[in-house]
C-alpha cells in the first residue's frame, strides 16, 4: 500500500485531490495484523485499488472531475464500492475522468489531461482515463471504472490491459453518479482475466437500492476454462470495411478472425448499423439522459453555488460558470432533443432505433455465441486534439456504443489490434466473454 501511494502522489494527473492515503494504511495494518495472527484473509483483502471519481465514498470529495462539485464530500458510499470495502479491498485515490464522464480522452477534466500509459504525448482514453492508466502503471492493482458507451473498455484497449462492461443491471448503480442511467455501467479494469473475474463477482448482485439489478451466480475459476461450447464467432462486417478504419487495426483484426478459425472456431460476418447511426442513436439519448440527470446540480443541494440577484439568475451563473464546454454541449443537446417539436423527431426515433439495435443483438445471438470486434476504429490521439473537434471525438466511439444500447456483457483484452478487441455475448452471459477471452489468451 506504501509502495503504489508513493508512486501515485507525483502523478497527480492520474489522481484527484483525494488520495485516502491515512484510510489506506490503517486498513493495511489491520490485514497485517490477521496476516501475524495467523487469521486467514479473503482473496482482495489487503489488494490496493483505485476509484474513478464519480463514485460515492463517504467521507471524501467526489468532484466528477468538475468544478461544480469540486468541494463535494460524499455523505454515503456507492454500493459496488462498500461490497470491495467489506472484502477487504484498500482504496487508494479516487481517478481522474472526464467531467461526469463526458468523454472520450479524458481531457474534459479539471486535473489535467491524462496521460497514455504507453506514450505520454498520447491521451490516456476516456472517460475512465486515470483508472486505465493507474491500473496498466501499476499504481493500483485494479481500479473501478464506469461505462456508459465505452468508457471502461476504451482506456482500457488505449493502455493494454482489461476492462468489461458486464451487464447492464449485474452491478448496482447506486453511487455511481448518474451520466446516462439506461446506460451507465460499473466496471472493473485489471491486468489479468482473473482479477476481472474476483473483483467483478464481488461487485455483482441485487440492491434494492438499484431496482435495475438482477441476481446473478458467482463466476467459477474453472467454468472459465474450458471454451469448447463456443463454436461460433461473429464480427460486424461494416466495421471492417468502414473508411474510418486505421489500416493497421483492420489488418490486425482480420489476422485474428484467421486465428481464431485456425482454433476450429467458425466464424461469421454479421450485417450491423452504420457507424453513424450507432452514433447518432447513443448521442441522443445520452445527452437526453445527461440533460435530466445534472438538472439537479444547480447550486441548491449541490455544487458550487455563485449567488446573484435572484434565483434564477442563480441557477443560471452557477451552471454557466462550474460546468464545462463540453457537458454544456450535451446539457443543451439534451434539452433540444427533448422539447416540444423535437423530440418525436429526434428523442423518439432514438428509442425506436436502440429497439431496433437490441432486437438485432437477439437476431445474431440465435447465430453465434460470441462477437467479437475492435475497441476503436482508430489508434489514441495525440493529446489536444480530440478536443479540438467534438464530432470526430464522438465518432471515434462508433464501435464501443453499440454494445452500450445493447446492455450487453462486453469485454477489452489488451491483444488483437493496438487498441485491443472486445469480446461481447448476450444478456447475462458475462461469463462466456471471461471463458472466450481465457480462450485467445
Ligand atoms: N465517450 C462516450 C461519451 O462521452 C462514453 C463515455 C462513458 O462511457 N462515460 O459519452
Amino acid at each position: 500500500v506504501k509502495e503504489k501511494l508513493a508512486l501515485l502522489k507525483p502523478n497527480t494527473h492520474n489522481t484527484v485531490n483525494s488520495l485516502l492515503d491515512e484510510t489506506a494504511i490503517n486498513l493495511a495494518k489491520k490485514v497485517d495484523e490477521k496476516i501475524a495472527n495467523g487469521e486467514p484473509i479473503g482473496l482482495l483483502e489487503g489488494i490496493p485499488f483505485g476509484i474513478k471519481d464519480v463514485y460515492m465514498v463517504e467521507g471524501t470529495y467526489t468532484t466528477a472531475s468538475s468544478t461544480l462539485l469540486k468541494n463535494y464530500k460524499s455523505a454515503y458510499t456507492a454500493t459496488a464500492i462498500k461490497k470491495l470495502l467489506d472484502a477487504g479491498a484498500i482504496p487508494l485515490v479516487k481517478e481522474n475522468c472526464d467531467s461526469f464522464g463526458h468523454g472520450s480522452s479524458s481531457e474534459n477534466t479539471i486535473f489535467g489531461a491524462v496521460k497514455n500509459a504507453k506514450n505520454p504525448e498520447l491521451v490516456g482514453g476516456g472517460s475512465s482515463g486515470g483508472s486505465a492508466v493507474n491500473v496498466a502503471k501499476n499504481f493500483t492493482v485494479f481500479s473501478i471504472g464506469g461505462d456508459t458507451g465505452g468508457s471502461v473498455r476504451q482506456p482500457a484497449g488505449y493502455n493494454s490491459i482489461y476492462g468489461l462492461k458486464p451487464t447492464y443491471g449485474r452491478i448496482s448503480r447506486y453511487g455511481l453518479m448518474a451520466y446516462a442511467s439506461s446506460t451507465d455501467c460499473v466496471g472493473p479494469i485489471a491486468k489479468s482475466i482473473e482479477d476481472i473475474r474476483i473483483v467483478l463477482n464481488v461487485m455483482s448482485g441485487k440492491d434494492v437500492k438499484d431496482q435495475t439489478t438482477y441476481a446473478s451466480s458467482k463466476i467459477e475459476q474453472n467454468a472459465i476454462l474450458n471454451a469448447e461450447n463456443i463454436k461460433t464467432v461473429g464480427y460486424f462486417k461494416n466495421f471492417v470495411d468502414s473508411k474510418a478504419i486505421d489500416e493497421n487495426i483492420k489488418k490486425d483484426f482480420l489476422s485474428t478472425i484467421e486465428n481464431i478459425k485456425a482454433k476450429g472456431i467458425e466464424v461469421k460476418a454479421l450485417d450491423f448499423f452504420e457507424a453513424d447511426t450507432l452514433v447518432s442513436t447513443y448521442y441522443t439519448l445520452a445527452m437526453a439522459e445527461t440533460a435530466s440527470n445534472l438538472s439537479r446540480l444547480d447550486g441548491t443541494n449541490y455544487g458550487n453555488r455563485i449567488d446573484a440577484d435572484n434565483l434564477k439568475e442563480s441557477y443560471s451563473i452557477t451552471r454557466s460558470e462550474n460546468l464545462s464546454e463540453e457537458t454544456k454541449r450535451r446539457i443543451v443537446g439534451g434539452n433540444q432533443v427533448l422539447s416540444q417539436g423535437f423530440s418525436d423527431e429526434i428523442y423518439l426515433k432514438g428509442l425506436a432505433l436502440r429497439d431496433q439495435i437490441s432486437q438485432n443483438f437477439e437476431n445474431d445471438f440465435n447465430e453465434v455465441d460470441i462477437i467479437i470486434s475492435p475497441v476503436t476504429p482508430m489508434a489514441p490521439p495525440k493529446i489536444g486534439d480530440s478536443l479540438k473537434d467534438p464530432l470526430a471525438m464522438y465518432l471515434s466511439d462508433a464501435y464501443t456504443v453499440g454494445f452500450s444500447l445493447g446492455q450487453l456483457p462486453t469485454l477489452t483484452v489488451p491483444n488483437g489490434t493496438e487498441t485491443g478487441l472486445q469480446i461481447t455475448a448476450a444478456k447475462n452471459n458475462d461469463e462466456l466473454v471471461l471463458k472466450f477471452a481465457n480462450f485467445l489468451k
